[in-house]
């Protein structure tokens, strides 16, 4: 099972990813998370991302390639993984195509919100902005800046994954059971067209 979830800030990436992570047994792999405890831990990379993450710009595709890379080395992720938050840029996912080589991507899973009710969904975490435990970058102006880095630069990820015949998109407005089961019929509908050798491993 090698999944990427594409969508914008808020649209639910997260709590799918864990969901199939547990249920397919892989690894759910967040750049967002992984980024936040390097910060946390004041690390070299921490240091020199926090500034960006900050501000809700994207930090450079170099640097968190190298980071997915190494991750994806590691034995956990060998039978697969759930991506969530990477590739965010064309050249991410070239990135990523070099790196798998000939493992071929499952399915690319795009949860797809119009804009207002996302920039509903942005405002509400705005509100909570400001009581513990809620992210640095979760106020209004930098949601508006991550969203319109998502429009830039991440939606054409969405035409280089149909192009290679991976996309699936979802109406992210949906419930969290509803779009659970979407996703779950999707993959089973995989398993079925594809010959029992091009599954093994995963
Ligand atoms: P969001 O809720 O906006 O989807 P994430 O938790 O995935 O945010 O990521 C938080 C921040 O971490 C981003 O705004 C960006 O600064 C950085 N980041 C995470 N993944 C990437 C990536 N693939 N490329 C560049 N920057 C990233």
């Amino acid at each position: 099972m090698r999944l990427i979830l594409l969508g914008p800030p808020g649209a639910g990436k997260g709590t799918q990813a864990k969901r199939l992570a547990e249920r397919h047994q892989v690894p759910h792999l967040s750049t967002g998370d992984i980024l936040r405890s390097e910060v946390k831990a004041a690390s070299e990379l921490g240091r020199q991302v926090d500034s960006k993450m900050r501000a809700g710009e994207l930090v450079d595709d170099d640097t968190i390639s190298s980071v997915v890379d190494r991750r994806l080395a590691q034995p956990d992720a060998a039978n697969g993984f759930i991506l969530d938050g990477y590739p965010r840029t064309i050249r991410q996912a070239n990135a990523l195509e070099g790196v798998l080589g000939s493992q071929s991507l499952t399915a690319v899973v795009e949860l797809m919100i119009d804009e207002e009710e996302l920039f509903a969904r942005i405002e509400a975490r705005a509100r909570e902005a400001g009581s513990a435990g809620v992210r640095a970058d979760d106020n209004s102006g930098t949601l508006r800046k991550r969203l319109a880095a998502f429009i830039k630069e991440t939606q054409p990820l969405s035409a280089f994954y149909k192009h290679r015949g991976l996309l699936f998109k979802i109406d992210g407005s949906a419930s969290v059971e509803e779009i659970a089961t979407t996703i779950d019929d999707h993959l089973t509908d995989i398993r079925a067209s594809q010959p029992s050798a091009a599954r093994k491993g995963e």
